[in-house]
């Protein structure tokens, strides 16, 4: 993601004291204050896109949905699910509201389905105000966000704004790939209030740390924030227990511009209904009760570059019902349950854990410079030693790329297993008629 220049970052001084006020006041209003909110986002949001986009002008004109009778979200179960390769195939013509042209716009890349990569897009708007919801969320995790706070977090990538322009708000990155013992060095340095990565990454750290490494975090430390990949409520109390901070989670994707849900204090896990909808549906996008388990479906209400509508995000989820309240006061309905991917994951010789949205970060990052050498891609553990890349090739592809991907592979992989890269003409399909990206073979 390209960073903030100057002039946006003289809009976001501007605009951060007002939207940051709204945000916050967003999450304590009554209940029927902050729906009527979230109807008339959506349904504003909904008329735009069938305006505006050809995907979803096509998308609903074959359903036969006349988008002027969609005002609430309880109208959203008529409009048809989007799908994540429905987003890859379209961009950036048909995905793009008129208007907007990619140079001007911000992009992101993330995993797709079956290997390819999916972009999303995003304004200088939507930028701004993904900043202030990420500000939001540590507001709530850190019972109040203040601009000497420090946020250190381990990532494949760097976010593109590292402080404000005084200075204030830092972030300090650690690069996810960091062999541990520097990892832990650079952590340390940082003094972070607030810390930010992957539960695997936290889990592999955390193992290098001495009390007395931990004594000295806990001068600053206020709280651990987990997101990216599935961790239980069991494991974060443990890692709460070792660190003696609150460790909470959060939930969000590229496609919904940053954040969906996350944990407060308390533990409830509220959704951001001001800026999302989320449904929890079954698989032909009919919405389950309340408490049941299904496909999470969501809506982005603030990306106009690019909207994404009932977009299944390849997540499992169950929703508390809406009158269940927290007993942190804020008003915004809580997921029950999240069981995140449905990709599996790898355990190594070692007994390492990998986690699918590690997988498939580090593979992305890693293996995009291939470009044209690499159609599409998954990851398969075929035993407990033995990984393969299970590629189509592209026109570029040679036997010196073949062998440099091998390389980078046993190398995400911490050189623990054999990697082979296997040429195919088509990937494989699960018993679920599904291509899943990341593979474990092992029981
Ligand atoms: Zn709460």
């Amino acid at each position: 993601m390209k960073d903030f220049d100057l002039e946006q970052l003289k809009i976001l001084m501007n605009e951060a004291p007002a939207m940051r006020r709204e945000l916050r006041r967003n999450q304590f209003l009554d209940r029927q204050e902050l729906k009527q909110l979230q109807d008339s986002a959506f349904a504003r949001m909904v008329r735009h896109a069938y305006h505006n986009v050809p995907l979803y002008r096509r998308k609903y004109d074959e359903a036969g949905v006349d988008v002027t009778t969609i005002r609430t979200v309880a109208d959203a179960a008529r409009l048809p699910v989007l799908e994540k390769d429905e987003l890859i195939d379209g961009f950036p013509e048909d995905t793009l509201a008129a208007g907007y042209t990619l140079d001007e716009l911000t992009t992101a890349i993330t995993g797709g389905s079956s290997g390819k990569t999916l972009r999303v897009a995003y304004s200088a708007q939507t930028m701004r105000k993904r900043v202030m919801t990420a500000y939001r969320i540590y507001d709530m995790m850190m019972g109040g966000y203040e601009p000497h706070h420090v946020q250190t977090y381990v990532y494949t990538g760097k976010y593109p704004l590292e402080s404000l322009p005084d200075g204030s708000y830092q972030l300090k990155h650690i690069w996810t790939l960091d062999p541990l013992p520097a990892a832990r060095e650079k952590l340390l340095a940082s003094k972070p209030h607030m810390l930010t990565l992957y539960p695997s990454r936290l889990e592999d750290i955390r193992r290098t740390l001495s009390p007395q490494d931990v004594e000295q975090l806990r001068t600053n430390l206020i709280v651990i924030n987990v997101k990216s990949e599935m961790s239980t409520q069991a494991q974060r109390d443990e890692w709460a227990d070792f660190f003696g901070v609150p460790v909470l989670d959060e939930y969000g994707s590229e496609e919904m511009a940053g954040t969906v849900a996350a944990q407060c204090p308390e533990k409830g896990y509220h959704i951001w209904e001001d800026i999302a909808v989320v449904e929890v549906v079954d698989e032909r996008g009919v919405p389950l009760p309340d408490g049941q388990t299904g496909d999470l479906v969501a809506t982005c209400l603030y990306n106009w570059a690019m909207p994404i509508i009932r977009y299944r995000q390849g997540d499992i989820a169950a929703l508390h019902p809406e009158d269940d309240a927290c007993s942190c006061g804020r008003s915004m309905r809580m997921l029950k349950s999240f069981e995140g991917r449905k990709n599996s994951s790898f355990t190594l010789p070692s007994g390492r854990f990998l986690s699918s949205g590690y997988l498939l970060d580090v593979g992305y990052t890693r293996l995009m410079e291939y470009g044209d050498a690499l159609n599409s891609w998954s990851l398969v553990q075929k035993t407990r030693d033995l990984v393969a890349f299970e590629c189509i090739p592209g026109p570029g592809m040679t036997d010196a790329i073949r062998e440099q991907i091998r390389r980078e592979i046993s190398e995400f992989l911490f050189n623990e297993v054999a990697v082979e890269v296997d040429l195919v003409d088509s990937l494989r399909i699960t018993n679920r008629g599904k291509r899943n990206q990341i593979i474990s073979l092992v029981s």
